[in-house]
């Protein structure tokens, strides 16, 4: 995602911060660059003419020519006015409201509506700790309505069945009724898409959002669509009082046109962005991490957090608390921590938030080779008996050779695993002995 734009802005930026002296013929110069790789990204039309008048005004005015730096407030600004393109503040998902409050999911076929209504679901359930069901008011494909069940019942909602026969407005009053009778928090509404903007579409979702009075009217707009989006966003914005959007795989390689537009055009928040198939690709929207990605100052901050989310706190306590009574850490212990790397999205998930001129020397690191060896680190292990990973010292020559059949690999490597398990016991014996203190210093030292 944003890749070429990335790269474009990221050469415009290096070029104006090394300038000692800022004229109006090396502003123009940037601004120049920075209209084209915004057209280049399919940025749609008008919103390019409003971003580049509005950085051109600041940047000639006071606050660049009396800076020390002015290459670096030029840049300020291009960061500014980016991240207000895309709306400035992080907006929360509104549930200000007598429950069971409603979403309503709007959006073409195939922009990721359903996929989002799951990945939605499971973020309220996780980690706004809600009570939830869906439904699905696609009465147009019944695959919808099952590929919906699958989905909820993979974020662990509730799912209210529907069938073909019903009518929109009649599934959706008849959910909203159960989930007032079970107390349910929430209520989200999906609605079925066509391939273009008709007018029985506009009406058929018209007249759910008067039925069940939504708190929140998401649109979900496929990150992929460039100039398109414009005509899409604008449309469902005339027909519907959108509260909020949500943009969906931001984790492909389109240009990202759409999300630097549908702010703009719709003047509604974006809140979330899908980055995955998965139900955990989903991510609340952050306008200034994602405009510090695009001008390749990389996205810290959600790497962090990512690496939060992925690490299984009940695991990594159960571990602490084996190492405080004093007991020998074993291969058991050694698998839930590979188990705990994995869960970190995969290596590639994280190389795609380092800031890209950091990733540019680096872009050969094979993260699909660091994953298939940790998945044959694990093998090895599943290969062993319970025993043998709770008493590694039982491993002699007959067993690893078993042991390697088992997992397909050769006596070798099962060799380095375990001379990498006993490394990793030492540090774990040293850290019971003499604490993480006593570690640090030795290591020092
Ligand atoms: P709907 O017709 O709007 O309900 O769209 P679906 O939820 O069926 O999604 C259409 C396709 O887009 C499916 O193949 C999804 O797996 C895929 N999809 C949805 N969201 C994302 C996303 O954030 N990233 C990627 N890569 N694919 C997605």
């Amino acid at each position: 995602m944003f890749e070429n734009l990335s790269d474009r802005l990221t050469r415009v930026v290096k070029t104006i911060t090394g300038e000692a002296r800022i004229t109006e013929a090396n502003t123009q110069e940037m601004l120049r660059e920075v209209r084209l790789a915004l057209l280049e990204a399919d940025v749609a039309l008008p919103v390019v003419k409003d971003f580049i008048s509005q950085v051109k005004e600041r940047a000639l005015g006071e606050e660049v020519l009396n800076s020390l730096t002015p290459g670096q407030a030029l840049v300020g600004i291009v960061n500014e006015q980016l991240t207000k393109l895309m709306g400035e503040k992080t907006e929360d998902i509104n549930l200000a409201a007598q429950p069971p409050v409603v979403i309503l999911m709007a959006g073409l076929q195939g922009a990721g509506k359903t996929t989002t209504t799951g990945k939605l679901a499971k973020y309220l359930k996780d980690t706004l700790k809600k009570k939830v069901m869906t439904v699905s008011a696609d009465v147009y494909r019944p695959a919808a309505i099952e590929q919906l069940k699958t989905v909820s019942g993979q974020a662990g909602a509730e799912f209210f069945p529907s069938n073909i026969d019903q009518k929109p407005v009649d599934i959706a009053l008849a959910a909203l009724n159960h989930a007032k009778r079970q107390f349910f928090d929430v209520l989200i509404v999906d609605t079925a898409g066509r391939l273009g903007i008709d007018e029985a579409m506009m009406n058929e979702i018209k007249a759910l959002h008067a039925a069940v009075n939504p708190t929140e009217t998401l649109f979900v707009i496929d990150a992929m669509l460039g100039q398109d989006a414009a005509n899409t966003a604008k449309a469902f914005n005339d027909a519907l009082p959108l509260t909020g959007v949500v943009l969906t795989k931001m984790d492909g390689d389109s240009r990202g046109g759409a999300a630097l537009s549908v702010r703009q055009i719709t003047g509604k928040p974006i809140k979330f962005m899908g980055v995955g198939e998965k139900l955990s690709g989903f991510e609340r929207f952050h306008p200034e991490r994602v405009a510090g990605r695009i001008l390749g100052m990389g996205d810290i901050v959600s790497l962090v957090e990512e690496a939060k989310k992925g690490i299984d706190q009940a695991e990594a306590e159960k571990l602490a608390k084996k190492l405080k009574s004093g007991k020998a850490f074993d291969l058991n212990d050694f698998l839930a921590q590979i188990t705990q790397m994995r869960k970190l999205g995969g290596l590639q998930g994280l190389i795609d938030k380092l800031p890209s001129q950091l990733m540019k020397g680096a872009g050969q690191v094979d993260a699909n080779a660091a994953e298939k060896q940790i998945k044959r680190t694990e093998a090895i292990i599943l290969s062993m008996t319970p025993m043998e990973r709770s008493k590694p010292d039982l491993l002699k020559a007959s067993r690893k050779r078993r042991i390697a059949a088992g997992a397909g690999v050769q006596v070798q490597e099962v060799n380095r695993l375990l001379a990498q398990f006993d490394q990793m016991r030492g540090m774990m014996k040293s850290m019971q002995k003499g604490g993480l203190a006593k570690m640090m210093r030795k290591m020092g030292g």
